[in-house]
């Protein structure tokens, strides 16, 4: 078979990875086991399903064969093996999505070894140490088997060979600077470094000494707790998540009761670059007395906890479970109750500690909150967990629970209100009175936020309310000079003709203290928040709900248009006034103006007017 080239993302890719971690060149063996040991637990699945497929296959384990003369290293497993199509797709291209993504965060000189293992190139960290890569695989339902042979730099060859048993030869042909990979002490320390909870056996071929174990090969989380160290649980994590932070909460417990199962479970302290895409899927991996079954099992964890990672072991599931069977099973939704419990339960002891919570929240906050949406079961609990920004206090986030601590009296709702952003958002009109009524205001940016609030009616006793619906007299005491109650009518009368494609009525309101107007929405309708978010996702088009213009009648330039509204002299800046006003009230909202270039026209109009007066 001719040459064949690598991918032109991938020939970058490997550029980076080979001249990137030139200090962390040990991490290639870490890559290469991991991927030896999820070979064995493929085959072990597979063998579920068709007994005899692995039959004189031996006991799974991984070799680790150094050869000094040669300056080799070769590492084999008797896992699942690859096919032709599988060297051409899974190491001559990489087919995964998260590819553009990598090179592109490298760029930004991201930590690239945090990265290797969150895109899943763990197989080109061998062109570290290889200026050439011979991989010799027969896959376990194949006689034919194949070598996959490549630089690194120019492509690679396939060609048929011969493999007795089904599995997978990695040999590399070290660099001169590599030679210590053939080094047995050091081989040792770093297997035992980073491959020590490796569910198989891992041994070292001595040759004619034999062989010799590195690590147990057992699973780490049917151990003690006491017996299991920092640095093992943390490269579990490393294993499984294929994320290289240090996680930011571990969780190991036994469940026992009418079903048993054991947990290991981790939040991690970075969000992977995938968390908000479309299939929001959980990243558990489910085993069933130790045996890996599959990390698809949609109904393990509710999406909301996508980012959670770790692992399920049952031994009260059926071994051979197939995938189909395990959605909607019974068993799996008792282990999910459970384990959301558990998970919950621990944030609400780590939500104690502010700084420390603060770290989880906003990584995860974001996605997290869709529970109070999706989750009916523990909602309150979601919620009780949430954190929110507020008019009480600019820097620290606020529980509902320390909200309704401080509510005033009388006040017998949660208020908020959402937009697109905090900024925005603090300097809306609408809050004018509640401020000065120092009433506290939720402020909700997150697009998800427009849906937890309508199914989150009520927390504790509090209605959620947001504050265009509020029902509370927000009337405030002033002095200040009032626009004249007839021409003020008058002056309604005229803008509600003027802007009557645009807004359903204008009224006067007492809520204003800054602000001459505001935009709002009529009770129980879609916010303007909603709308917007709406129309921008192609949602509605035509479909608007319809908007008050609330006109602050103490505002001296209210008056000045009330006073004005029957001088024909004035009729004209009257209009562009009243045209200017409604724009302003637009971009209080975040909305776009009705016309820029009429806005832009007449704003440097008026400011040239008044400073060539003043001046
Ligand atoms: P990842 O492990 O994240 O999928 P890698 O680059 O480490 O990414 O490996 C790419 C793919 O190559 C694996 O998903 C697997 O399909 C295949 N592969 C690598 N090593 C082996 C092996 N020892 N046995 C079988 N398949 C393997
Ligand atoms: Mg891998």
């Amino acid at each position: 078979m001719s040459k064949q080239k690598f991918k032109t993302e991938v020939s970058k890719l490997l550029d980076i990875v080979i001249n990137s971690l030139y200090s962390e060149k040990y991490i290639f063996l870490r890559e290469l086991i991991s991927n030896a040991s999820d070979a064995c637990d493929k085959l072990r699945y597979y063998a579920l399903t068709n007994p005899g497929i692995a039959k004189n296959n031996g006991e799974f384990k991984i070799v680790i064969k150094p050869d000094s003369t040669a300056n080799t290293l070769t590492i084999s497993d008797n896992g699942i093996g690859m096919n032709k199509d599988d060297l051409v797709n899974h190491l001559g291209t990489i087919a995964k999505s998260g590819t553009a993504d990598f090179i592109n965060n490298a760029k930004d000189n991201g930590s690239i070894v945090d990265l290797i293992g969150k895109f899943g190139v763990g197989f080109y960290s061998a062109f570290m140490v290889a200026d050439k890569v011979e991989v010799t695989t027969r896959r376990a339902d194949e006689e034919q088997a194949y070598l996959w042979t490549s630089n690194g730099v120019s492509g690679f060859e396939i060609t048929e060979t011969e493999r007795e048993k089904i599995g997978t030869d990695i040999k590399l042909y070290l660099k001169d600077d590599a030679k210590d990979f053939t080094d047995t002490v050091y081989l040792r320390h770093i297997v035992r470094t980073y491959s020590d909870h490796i569910n198989y056996p891992i041994v070292l071929d001595l040759g004619e000494v034999g062989e010799e174990n590195i690590n147990e090969g057992s699973a780490l989380w049917t151990k003690n707790k006491a017996d299991i160290t920092d640095d093992q649980y943390n490269e579990f994590y490393h294993h499984i998540s294929r994320n290289f932070d240090t996680p930011w909460m571990r969780l190991h417990f036994k469940a026992e009761g009418s079903i048993e199962y054991t947990g290991l479970l981790y939040i991690p302290s970075e969000a992977p670059y995938d968390l908000f895409q479309p299939d929001r899927q959980q990243s558990l991996k489910l085993y069933v007395n130790r045996v890996f079954i599959s990390d698809k099992v949609d109904d393990l964890m509710p999406a909301y906890l996508r980012f959670v990672k770790g692992i399920i072991d049952s031994a009260d599931l059926p071994l051979n479970i197939s995938r189909e069977m395990l959605q909607q099973n019974a068993l799996i939704a008792k282990i999910k109750n459970g384990t959301v419990g558990r998970v919950l339960k621990e944030l609400k002891k780590r939500s104690e500690d502010y700084d420390d919570y603060m770290k989880f929240w906003k990584t995860f906050g974001v996605a997290f909150k869709e529970g109070i949406y999706e989750d009916r079961m523990n909602r309150e609990e979601v919620a009780l967990l949430s954190r929110f920004y507020s008019t009480n206090d600019a820097e620290h986030l606020t529980s509902l629970d320390e909200y309704i601590s401080r509510v005033q009296e009388g006040q017998t709702n949660i208020y908020y209100i959402t937009g697109d952003d905090i900024p925005t958002l603090r300097n809306n009109p609408q809050l004018e009175a509640f401020k000065a009524k120092n009433l506290e205001v939720l402020l909700l940016v997150d697009p998800i936020d427009e849906f937890w609030v309508q199914v989150l009616t009520n927390y504790k006793g509090y209605p959620l309310k947001h504050i265009s619906q509020a029902d509370i007299d927000l009337k405030l005491e002033r002095d200040a000079p009032k626009a004249d109650e007839a021409k003020l009518k008058k002056l309604t009368d005229f803008l509600a003709e003027l802007f009557k494609n645009e807004v359903s009525k204008v009224v006067p309101t007492e809520k204003l203290t800054n602000s001459p107007v505001s935009l709002t929405v009529e009770n129980g309708q879609m916010s303007i928040h909603l709308e917007r978010l709406m129309r921008n996702h192609q949602q509605s088009t035509t479909f608007a709900s319809s908007r008050i213009l609330e006109v602050n009648p103490y505002h001296p330039l209210i008056i000045k248009l009330a006073d004005n509204i029957t001088d024909e002299s004035q009729k004209e800046t009257v209009e562009e006034v009243s045209r200017l006003l409604l724009d302003q009230a637009k971009i209080a909202e975040g909305e776009a103006v009705t016309d820029s270039s009429f806005f832009n026209e007449k704003l440097s109009d008026y400011i040239l007017r008044g400073w060539q007066k003043s001046a």
